[in-house]
């Protein structure tokens, strides 16, 4: 027997051990399109129910944006609906280059080269440009998929604890012994919303000879002043050396991704990188659907200014009433929990009242560091956002955590 009983039983184990754990993931049904306000059927079998959605990467509403839709009608009517083939081979068309001259004129950077995800860019990058003569430097918070681009890479491996500059200075200095040193770090780090201190960073590449790779997936379109991203709002456009970024966030959160940076480095990319000879050439679909997102963001600044504006009144709201908040520059807003049952109970009571969130907790995040993460949209109006504080602030009370930090937490919940 190919799948043996033995094989069934041992991952039927295995599923039970993660469902024991409390980690176990459910999905959430939506029933709508991506949008401030969404119909989501939970648990499975449940009637769609209408609420306030806090926690999608739809930074600047672009998910159902008509005029990008309308744009991505067109790409299909005109393009096609696939395209059968690698980019190399007969996958590339007009409209992928004009996608990446685009990337590169927004981003600032030299040349940009699409791949299927942001995942698949990091899955390739670092392979196609370091060797065993190299070090890749990285930031201990970097997102999962730069951990495993890093892990196929053959270039020796080391980290810098998250944000703290000393430390990366001592690698820079300890890896003068190797050919090239590259820096990796994240530009918005996903679970605490914070920005990577890129002013420094470039600082120190260029003192210490090193390459400066940044994944900006959760910047892109609204970090900085004109939305380009934590390069623009560090002031160091130009000086990032490698940017990977994707276009499943405020970029229309189709799907898709891209290196972008220096034209040797996309050069090389287009020539080595696996995920980009080895997988389908994204949807013309997403493309045209892409370009117009495009185009809306670079003629004005006013969805990131509203995101920004959003961003600040809701942090502001639930520092007001008591909640424990990340401070930070983003539009990810967490709200310290720091025990995984409350985070996860919180989520599930907030849905009730009309408010979609998630509880994070490890391994995730680190133990004892649990949360419900909240994202803003420019989608978002005032008014969602009072109903949501409203919300929030009657299940803050029912836990009785409204006013109380860390240690009085963890003394009533545990962490
Ligand atoms: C979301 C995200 C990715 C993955 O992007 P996809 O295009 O969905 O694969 C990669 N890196 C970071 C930092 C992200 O936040």
């Amino acid at each position: 027997m190919g799948f043996s009983p033995e094989a069934r039983g041992f991952y039927r184990n295995e599923l039970e051990g993660i469902r024991q754990a409390g980690l176990f993931k459910e999905e959430r049904y939506l029933h709508s399109s991506q949008d401030a306000v969404i119909e989501v059927e939970f648990p499975e079998g449940a009637a769609p129910r209408r609420v306030i959605n806090l926690c999608a990467n739809n930074y600047l509403g672009m998910s159902s944006h008509p005029d990008v839709i309308a744009a991505a009608q067109e790409g299909l009517r005109t393009r096609g609906y696939g395209l059968s083939s690698v980019r190399f081979i007969c996958g590339t068309q007009d409209l992928h280059r004009q996608l990446e001259a685009k990337l590169t004129s927004f981003l600032g950077t030299e040349d940009t080269l699409l791949f299927p995800s942001c995942l698949d860019a990091n899955a390739g990058v670092f392979e196609a440009l370091l060797s065993d003569q190299d070090v890749m430097i990285a930031d201990r918070l970097v997102h999962a998929s730069i951990v495993d681009g890093m892990r196929l890479c053959k270039a020796a491996q080391d980290t810098f604890k998250h944000s703290d500059m000393e430390h990366l200075q001592e690698k820079l200095i300890e890896h003068q012994d190797k050919r090239f040193r590259m820096i990796i770090t994240d530009g918005v780090f996903s679970m605490d919303g914070d920005l990577a201190r890129l002013d420094v960073m470039a600082n120190l590449a260029e003192k210490h000879n090193a390459m400066l790779f940044v994944d900006d997936s959760h910047a892109t379109g609204y970090i900085g002043k004109t939305g380009r991203g934590t390069h623009e709002h560090a002031g160091v456009m130009g000086r990032v050396d490698i940017i990977t970024t994707t276009l499943g966030k405020a970029l229309g959160g189709a799907s898709g991704g891209c290196v972008s940076g220096r034209r040797e480095l996309v050069a090389m990319c287009r020539q080595r990188a696996r995920p980009y000879l080895f997988s389908n050439t994204v949807a013309p679909v997403i493309v045209a659907g892409a370009l117009r997102v495009l185009e809306l963001i670079g003629s004005s600044t006013e969805r990131r200014d509203k995101l920004e504006d959003n961003s600040r009144v809701w942090r502001k709201m639930l520092t007001d009433a008591g909640f424990d908040v990340k401070p930070g520059d983003s539009a990810i807003v967490p709200v310290m929990l720091y025990n995984a049952k409350l985070a996860q109970d919180m989520a599930r009571d907030l849905f009730a009242e009309g408010i979609y969130v998630i509880g994070f907790f490890f391994p995730v995040v680190a133990k004892g560091q649990a949360r419900i993460r909240t994202q803003l949209s420019a989608a978002h109006d005032r008014s969602h956002l009072e109903q949501a504080i409203e919300a929030f602030v009657k299940v803050g009370k029912k836990y009785d955590i409204l006013g109380k930090g860390k240690k009085e937490i963890i003394a009533a919940y545990g962490a």
